[in-house]
């Protein structure tokens, strides 16, 4: 089973690189009180909707609930306040396939290529 939820940590992670890329820190923005509105509505979705648990947007739903929980963490843990500046901590990520090689933030996900 570890293995199993490891594949959906990697997914939630994906997926809050690539939804952070677009949105830009916001969820600093948004506070732990517009987490808890988007974690609510994300339940509330789940609710008034008849799917089954297999549904991928189902599936979607709890990974965007788990990422919403770690962002509200992360505001809580790291102290994030908006405007505050990243004091960036790279690690190296794999290169597109052009072979250019990339560091990561991994606090704001900000990428830089060498
Ligand atoms: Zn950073």
């Amino acid at each position: 089973m570890a293995r199993r939820y490891a594949i959906f940590q990697r997914e939630a992670a994906g997926l809050f690189v690539e939804k952070n890329n677009v949105y830009n820190n916001v969820f600093v923005e948004y506070g732990v009180v517009g987490i808890y509105v988007r974690i609510r509505d994300k339940i509330a979705t789940l609710f008034s909707t008849h799917r089954t648990e297999s549904d991928e947007s189902v599936v979607e739903h709890f990974l965007d609930i788990a990422n919403y929980a770690l962002m509200g963490a992360m505001i809580g843990h790291f102290e994030l306040k908006p405007g505050q500046q990243c004091e960036h901590l790279y690690a190296a990520v794999n290169g597109d396939e052009l072979g250019e090689r990339k560091l990561r933030c991994i606090h704001c996900c900000n990428e830089i290529s060498y």
